[in-house]
């Protein structure tokens, strides 16, 4: 009943067409979510996401779960995670990802989920981590912790001026730092992002967290751009 008045006056409406959604619709439409390009990326190991961090970083597997492209439905789906406080996007995508990646048996293993961190400055004045929901979902799927107190963002020091072009195209400008690493030593954990690109964010993440004892890390995205 007071589910039916909720519905009333805030009907749901589908996140790609904004048409309204059935009882048995949630988050996006049926016809929208058979138009999502779907990567299918984790049902085989040596797929285009996992290449990107071959030679770079040591990975165990990764995958994203859509194709992004400009002006696309995804694109619409995470601007509005990122920049209109639609925070229910991700819990969207992490129970769609996580049912997928608890039949696989390469991400079975996981043990603690670990969103790619904002900057504190840029947390505080968003008001949330657009991947953590996302993240959270993911660890319920697949049994995980779910940690946010692992990995920090912080801005480099002026000692970063110094260095010569290249360095500084390889070292962002800023930097992650592991804290709390008793809770990943001897662990297989999964780093968490919204967009992968060139992956060089993941890729300074996972150097980081590899400077940690006998710890495995694989990666998941919500989207990957070509
Ligand atoms: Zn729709």
């Amino acid at each position: 009943m007071v589910a039916a008045l909720v519905d009333l006056f805030f009907p749901k409406v589908c996140y790609g067409c904004n048409d309204m959604l059935t009882d048995h619709e949630a988050f996006m439409c049926t016809s929208c979510r058979h138009e999502l390009p779907v990567t299918n990326f984790h049902f085989n190991q040596d797929n285009s996401v996992a290449k990107i961090f071959y030679g770079r970083s040591r990975i165990e597997t990764a995958t994203s779960l859509l194709r992004f492209q400009k002006k696309g439905i995804v694109q619409h789906l995470l601007h509005n995670l990122k920049y209109r406080g639609h925070e229910d996007i991700g819990v969207f995508l992490g129970q769609w990802l996580g049912e997928e990646l608890k039949t696989i048996p390469s991400y079975k293993s996981v043990e603690i989920v670990i969103p790619v961190p904002l900057h504190p400055k840029k947390l505080k004045k968003r008001g949330y981590n657009q991947v953590a929901k996302f993240a959270m979902e993911l660890a319920k799927s697949l049994g995980a912790d779910y940690a946010d107190d692992v990995l920090l963002k912080q801005t480099n020091t002026s000692s970063q001026v110094y260095k010569n072009r290249l360095e500084r195209w390889t070292n962002p400008k800023e930097q992650f730092i592991v804290q709390n690493s008793h809770k990943i030593t001897h662990k297989h954990s999964l780093l968490v992002d919204d967009i992968i690109t060139t992956g060089a964010t993941l890729e300074a993440c996972v150097n980081v967290l590899n400077s940690e004892e006998n710890h495995k890390i694989s990666i998941a995205s919500m989207a990957f751009t070509s």
